[in-house]
Protein backbone atom coordinates (compact mmCIF):
# COMPACT_ATOMS: atom_id res chain seq x y z
CA UNK A 1 0.00 0.00 0.00
CA UNK A 2 1.23 3.48 -0.82
CA UNK A 3 2.34 5.99 1.91
CA UNK A 4 0.11 8.48 0.73
CA UNK A 5 -3.87 8.36 1.62
CA UNK A 6 -5.11 6.42 -1.72
CA UNK A 7 -8.14 9.01 -1.87
CA UNK A 8 -7.96 12.25 -4.25
CA UNK A 9 -9.09 15.68 -3.70
CA UNK A 10 -13.02 15.57 -5.16
CA UNK A 11 -12.30 18.36 -8.00
CA UNK A 12 -8.54 19.38 -9.85
CA UNK A 13 -9.18 22.95 -9.78
CA UNK A 14 -8.59 23.21 -6.53
CA UNK A 15 -5.17 21.14 -6.37
CA UNK A 16 -2.26 22.57 -5.46
CA UNK A 17 0.20 23.87 -7.89
CA UNK A 18 3.09 23.11 -6.12
CA UNK A 19 5.21 19.86 -7.09
CA UNK A 20 6.71 17.76 -4.01
CA UNK A 21 10.23 16.67 -3.40
CA UNK A 22 9.36 13.17 -5.23
CA UNK A 23 8.52 14.91 -8.54
CA UNK A 24 4.53 14.51 -7.98
CA UNK A 25 1.91 17.40 -7.60
CA UNK A 26 0.62 18.62 -4.49
CA UNK A 27 -2.63 16.57 -3.74
CA UNK A 28 -3.58 19.14 -1.48
CA UNK A 29 -6.72 21.55 -1.85
CA UNK A 30 -5.68 24.85 -2.23
CA UNK A 31 -7.17 27.79 0.35
CA UNK A 32 -8.51 30.81 -0.20
CA UNK A 33 -8.85 31.22 -3.64
CA UNK A 34 -4.90 30.98 -3.66
CA UNK A 35 -2.97 28.53 -6.04
CA UNK A 36 -1.36 27.13 -3.52
CA UNK A 37 -1.98 24.50 -0.17
CA UNK A 38 -1.60 26.13 3.27
CA UNK A 39 1.67 24.60 3.40
CA UNK A 40 3.23 25.66 0.14
CA UNK A 41 1.55 29.30 -0.18
CA UNK A 42 4.09 31.80 0.60
CA UNK A 43 1.35 34.02 2.35
CA UNK A 44 1.28 31.22 4.97
CA UNK A 45 5.03 31.17 5.49
CA UNK A 46 4.28 33.08 9.07
CA UNK A 47 1.62 30.98 10.17
CA UNK A 48 3.30 27.94 9.11
CA UNK A 49 6.00 29.25 11.24
CA UNK A 50 3.77 28.91 13.92
CA UNK A 51 2.47 25.97 13.68
CA UNK A 52 5.60 24.36 13.46
CA UNK A 53 6.65 25.99 17.04
CA UNK A 54 3.25 25.07 18.39
CA UNK A 55 3.96 21.33 17.27
CA UNK A 56 7.37 21.71 19.09
CA UNK A 57 5.56 21.65 22.10
CA UNK A 58 3.83 18.28 21.41
CA UNK A 59 6.24 16.50 19.59
CA UNK A 60 4.81 12.99 20.89
CA UNK A 61 1.72 13.43 19.36
CA UNK A 62 2.25 11.69 15.72
CA UNK A 63 -0.51 13.22 12.81
CA UNK A 64 0.09 12.98 8.98
CA UNK A 65 1.31 15.52 6.67
CA UNK A 66 -0.07 18.74 7.13
CA UNK A 67 -0.86 18.24 2.93
CA UNK A 68 -2.45 14.98 3.08
CA UNK A 69 -5.17 15.35 0.93
CA UNK A 70 -8.64 15.23 2.26
CA UNK A 71 -10.25 12.70 3.48
CA UNK A 72 -13.46 11.29 2.03
CA UNK A 73 -16.20 9.08 3.59
CA UNK A 74 -18.78 9.11 0.54
CA UNK A 75 -18.52 5.31 -0.13
CA UNK A 76 -18.02 2.33 1.15
CA UNK A 77 -14.67 1.58 -0.81
CA UNK A 78 -13.09 4.85 0.65
CA UNK A 79 -14.25 4.25 4.05
CA UNK A 80 -12.81 1.20 3.68
CA UNK A 81 -9.89 2.20 2.38
CA UNK A 82 -9.16 4.80 5.52
CA UNK A 83 -9.98 2.32 7.82
CA UNK A 84 -7.69 0.09 6.70
CA UNK A 85 -5.11 3.20 6.94
CA UNK A 86 -5.85 3.98 9.98
CA UNK A 87 -5.24 0.80 11.25
CA UNK A 88 -1.83 0.10 9.75
CA UNK A 89 -0.82 3.73 10.61
CA UNK A 90 -1.85 2.83 14.51
CA UNK A 91 -0.36 -0.49 14.38
CA UNK A 92 3.47 0.39 13.62
CA UNK A 93 2.78 3.57 16.00
CA UNK A 94 3.08 5.98 13.15
CA UNK A 95 -0.29 7.85 14.41
CA UNK A 96 -0.79 8.60 18.20
CA UNK A 97 -3.17 6.61 19.33
CA UNK A 98 -5.31 9.72 20.79
CA UNK A 99 -5.60 11.22 16.91
CA UNK A 100 -6.74 7.40 15.51
CA UNK A 101 -9.08 7.19 17.92
CA UNK A 102 -10.53 11.40 17.75
CA UNK A 103 -10.61 10.39 13.69
CA UNK A 104 -12.63 7.10 14.59
CA UNK A 105 -14.91 9.10 16.58
CA UNK A 106 -15.37 11.28 13.64
CA UNK A 107 -15.93 8.60 10.99
CA UNK A 108 -18.47 6.76 13.75
CA UNK A 109 -20.42 10.27 13.29
CA UNK A 110 -20.33 10.32 10.02
CA UNK A 111 -21.53 7.01 9.65
CA UNK A 112 -24.46 7.55 12.00
CA UNK A 113 -25.59 10.82 10.17
CA UNK A 114 -25.16 9.05 6.64
CA UNK A 115 -27.46 6.28 7.73
CA UNK A 116 -30.74 8.77 9.52
CA UNK A 117 -30.10 10.56 5.99
CA UNK A 118 -30.95 7.57 4.20
CA UNK A 119 -33.63 6.49 6.68
CA UNK A 120 -35.26 9.69 6.18
CA UNK A 121 -34.96 10.10 2.45
CA UNK A 122 -36.57 6.37 2.58
CA UNK A 123 -39.24 7.81 5.33
CA UNK A 124 -40.26 10.90 3.32
CA UNK A 125 -40.52 8.59 0.13
CA UNK A 126 -43.04 6.00 2.31
CA UNK A 127 -45.07 9.12 3.15
CA UNK A 128 -45.59 10.31 -0.26
CA UNK A 129 -46.77 6.34 -1.49
CA UNK A 130 -48.86 6.30 1.44
CA UNK A 131 -50.54 9.42 0.30
CA UNK A 132 -51.13 8.33 -3.15
CA UNK A 133 -53.01 4.98 -1.78
CA UNK A 134 -55.11 7.34 0.55
CA UNK A 135 -56.24 9.48 -2.40
CA UNK A 136 -60.09 8.67 -2.14
CA UNK A 137 -61.10 6.45 -4.95
CA UNK A 138 -65.03 6.33 -6.43
CA UNK A 139 -67.16 2.77 -5.19
CA UNK A 140 -69.59 1.37 -7.28
CA UNK A 141 -72.56 3.37 -5.15
CA UNK A 142 -70.62 6.38 -5.22
CA UNK A 143 -70.21 5.73 -9.15
CA UNK A 144 -73.54 7.17 -10.07
CA UNK A 145 -72.75 10.69 -8.71
CA UNK A 146 -69.83 12.98 -8.38
CA UNK A 147 -67.21 11.36 -5.94
CA UNK A 148 -66.61 12.91 -2.81
CA UNK A 149 -70.15 15.19 -2.73
CA UNK A 150 -72.53 12.22 -1.55
CA UNK A 151 -73.16 13.44 1.65
CA UNK A 152 -73.67 17.27 0.34
CA UNK A 153 -77.45 15.47 -1.26
CA UNK A 154 -80.40 15.04 1.25
ZN1 LIG B 1 0.57 21.94 -1.80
Amino acid sequence: MSENLSVQPTSNSHQCEQTTKSGARCLANTVNGSNFCFTHDPAFAEERTAARRRGGEHKHIAVLPADTPEISLKSGSEIAAIAERMINLTLRGEIDAKVSNAALGWANISLKVRGTIVLEERIAELEAALKMVQQPLPTLAEGRQPAGHAEKNP
